[in-house]
Parts: C-alpha cells; structure tokens; sequence
C-alpha cells in the first residue's frame, strides 16, 4: 500500500499528526495494531453507563489558551480537576503534602533533614521534609512505583513534589485549564481523524514490507520494536489493573483516586470512575466501578506505560535514535518512539509541531530527515510522574 504519508499508531501523537497533514491535504493512511483507536489514553463505557479509562485515569489539564482551544475543536470539555487523596496510617489525607499535616505529624520536629547537595531523589525528599512524612507519602510508594530504592534514582525527580497549604491546596503552577472530554478520549480522536483512512488490527511491523510512504513514515510505536529489539529492550514500569464493580454501592471512595503509600498494601493506588463523570450523569447511574492498580515491570510487547530514568535505558535510547536518524523518510515519535513521558497537552503539541515542520518541507525538494536528535528527548530529561 503506497501512501503520501503513514502514520503508525492512532494514539494522540498520530491523531493530531494525521489531522494536521490531512487538514493541509496531505493523503494519510493510520495503521493501529488494536482493534480500537485512542491508544494509551482510549477509554469504555463499562455496562453499568461508568466510563472508564483503559489505562489509569487521564487527567487532561494545559496552560496554553491556544491549545485549550485547539481541543475543544474535538469535543465539549466539562470541568474536572483530579483529587487525589493517599491513605496514610489507615487515614485518607490530601495529596499533595500539606503543611498542617506535617505540622500535625511532626510538631516542633517539623523541618527537613537533609542538608547539603542531594545525590539521590531520597536526599531530595529529605532536602524538603522530616523523614515521617517521606515515608509516610513517598519512600514506599516510590519502591513500588519504580521496583528500586529512592536512593538510587535520580534526584531531579524530586522536583514534582510540592508541599502546599491547606487553603491552597493545588499545586502551585498547575496548569489553568482543567477538564475532561464528554464522550470520553476515543470519541475526542475519533473526531480528529474523521475522513482519514484507517487499517486497525494490523501490526505495521509484521507486514512493513507492503507499505510504502511516499513522503513520511510516521512511526508512534516502541523505538526499540522498531529496529526489532536488536541492540536490547528498553525498559519500563507498567500497571496490572483489577477492576470490579459494586452493583449495590452508591460511591466507595471519597475522592476519584486513592494512592497507597503503604508497604502493607499490594496496590499502588484505585481509581473510583465514578467521580470523573459530570454531576448529572453521576446521579443516575446505579452501583459504582473500581480499578485497583498493581505496578509491574515491563517491555517488548507488553503494555508499556512509564520509561525507567536510568543512566542504561537512557544510552539504549540514544544508540536507537541515533540509528533512526541515519533512515530517511522516518520520523519515530510519540512517548514510545520517544521513549519519554508526555503529558497528554505535551504531546498534542509535539504532535502539532512536528506535522507543522512536516508540511513546511512538503514543497521542498529537500527529503527531510527525522527532526528528532540524538542528543534530544530522553527518559532522564524530563522528571517522570512520582506519584499521580
Ligand atoms: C499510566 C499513565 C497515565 C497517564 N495519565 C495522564 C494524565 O492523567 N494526564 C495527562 O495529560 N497524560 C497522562 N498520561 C500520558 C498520555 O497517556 C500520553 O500523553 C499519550 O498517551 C501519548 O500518546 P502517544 O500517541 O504518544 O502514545 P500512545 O497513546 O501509546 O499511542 C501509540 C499507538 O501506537 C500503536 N502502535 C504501537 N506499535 C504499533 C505497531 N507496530 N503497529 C501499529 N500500531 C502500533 C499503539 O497501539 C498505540 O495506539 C498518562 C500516561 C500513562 C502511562
């Protein structure tokens, strides 16, 4: 099948790239493995009318006007603002940490404990708070969330935990706009690609020799599946999720995700779907769903959430980049093909940006070689999700 540009993956990255280069006239052909489009942010309606997230709840929140506006091209947003409670010592507090609880917990012991120059995320943590409060919240939330101990992961991590008061509980610089999409994510894409050829169910790498893109192959899936493993894996921290629903219960959980910091307690967090549907819809739907989440590790053809920061994975990545940059007509991007954590308003716009520089080579002669460097985008650049 020749096509002026295929785009592999109907995730985000490929929903807005194939929309933009086929708004601008480009012919497009999506090829998505699953039977489904939406990738990791694709969502179902559960039989009891819940919406659910496939994989973890999505938050959609952006500080960009422009881009606020460019999504709601797709959908009707209405208002959500995640909350977010851990259960510490049998008790749901807030998260983030909250300075009257460590006021509450610690007393006149109250400040941080580490001084000096951080070699280690749990240094950091320590940099910032008494040692109760980092056990309570983070150290064994951490050790499941990432298989290793605080102490050897980077300390730049650290940089996403706040500590906020009472009043003001949100995190400080958060993002302005915060919503979710009526429908659900699956409609919201299903809406960017309207018009655009589609073959679902079909793994591009196993029938890559009967596609040929005359312009661009846009490739959103694993770099490392891409050249077939062969130089290694890259690894990554995914979720085992349990979801069970409760015919006779009107709501389970205070807040719509509850975090378990606690070694004691197998789940990292559940989710209760319910809280994330608009008021209206909420009240008439009868019993209520839950998802617990059990961190695992993972790679190759697994389900791939959260690349692991660390200093063999991040050279792995860059051997393959730099192979990919000696293909031409290739552009591997997305958090896979980038192997990098995007939040969902950061690869829109990344998406936006490379299909810009895209079309602006279209009437050039030059064949355009992936805009992506080796020096660029790698796991350990950008401080993964700690906690939410
Ligand atoms: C657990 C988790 C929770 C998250 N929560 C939030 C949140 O609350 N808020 C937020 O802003 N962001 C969140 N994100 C980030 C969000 O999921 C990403 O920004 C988004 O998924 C990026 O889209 P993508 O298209 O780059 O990747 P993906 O969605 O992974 O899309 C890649 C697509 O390529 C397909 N594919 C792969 N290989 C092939 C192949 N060989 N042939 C054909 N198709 C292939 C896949 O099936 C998939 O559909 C979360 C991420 C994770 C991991």
């Amino acid at each position: 099948m020749t096509e002026e540009y295929i785009v592999v993956g109907a995730g985000l990255t490929g929903c807005v790239m194939a929309h933009e280069l086929h708004k601008a006239g480009g012919r497009v052909l999506i090829v998505e493995r699953n039977t489904y489009i939406g990738g990791n942010t694709s969502d179902v309606l559960h039989e009891s009318g819940i919406r659910m997230h496939r994989n973890g709840p999505h938050y959609f929140r952006c500080g960009s006007d422009a881009l606020w506006n460019y999504v709601r091209q797709f959908a009707e947003f209405y208002p959500y603002r995640a909350q977010i409670q851990a259960l510490v010592n049998g008790r749901p507090e807030a998260w983030p940490i909250q300075r009257e609880y460590i006021a509450q917990r610690c007393g006149s012991k109250s400040q941080a404990v580490f001084d000096g120059v951080p070699r280690n995320f749990e240094e950091a943590c320590l940099g910032r708070m008494p040692r109760a409060v980092y056990e309570d919240f983070i150290k064994h939330y951490t050790i499941k969330q990432w298989g290793i101990q605080p102490t050897e992961l980077a300390p730049g991590l650290a940089a996403r935990i706040q500590i906020v008061s009472a009043d003001r509980p949100h995190l400080a610089g958060a993002k302005r706009h915060h919503g979710l999409p009526l429908g659900g994510y699956t409609r919201m894409m299903e809406r960017m690609i309207d018009g655009i050829p589609r073959l679902l169910a079909c793994d591009y790498l196993q029938h890559r020799r009967s596609f040929h893109a005359a312009r661009m192959l846009i490739y959103t899936g694993g770099i490392d599946a891409f050249f077939n493993y062969d130089n290694g894996y890259l690894d990554y921290r995914s979720q085992r999720r349990e979801t069970e629903y409760f015919p006779d219960e009107e709501m389970r959980q205070s807040v719509a995700q509850l975090n378990y910091p606690s070694p004691a307690e197998a789940a990292i967090r559940s989710i209760e779907w319910k809280h994330l549907l608009p008021a209206a819809e909420r009240k008439r739907i009868q019993g209520t769903l839950i998802t617990r989440e059990y961190p695992v590790a993972a790679r190759g053809d697994e389900a791939l959430e959260y690349p692991v920061p660390d200093a063999g994975n991040t050279a792995l990545y860059k051997h393959y980049r730099r192979r990919a940059e000696r293909i031409g007509k290739v552009l591997i991007c997305g958090r896979l093909g980038e192997y990098r954590y995007y939040d969902m308003d950061q690869a829109i716009a990344r998406a936006r940006k490379l299909a810009g520089d895209l079309l602006a080579h279209r009437n050039s002669r030059v064949v355009m070689r992936t805009p992506l460097t080796a020096r660029g985008p790698a796991a350990a650049d950008s401080p993964p999700r700690t906690t939410c």
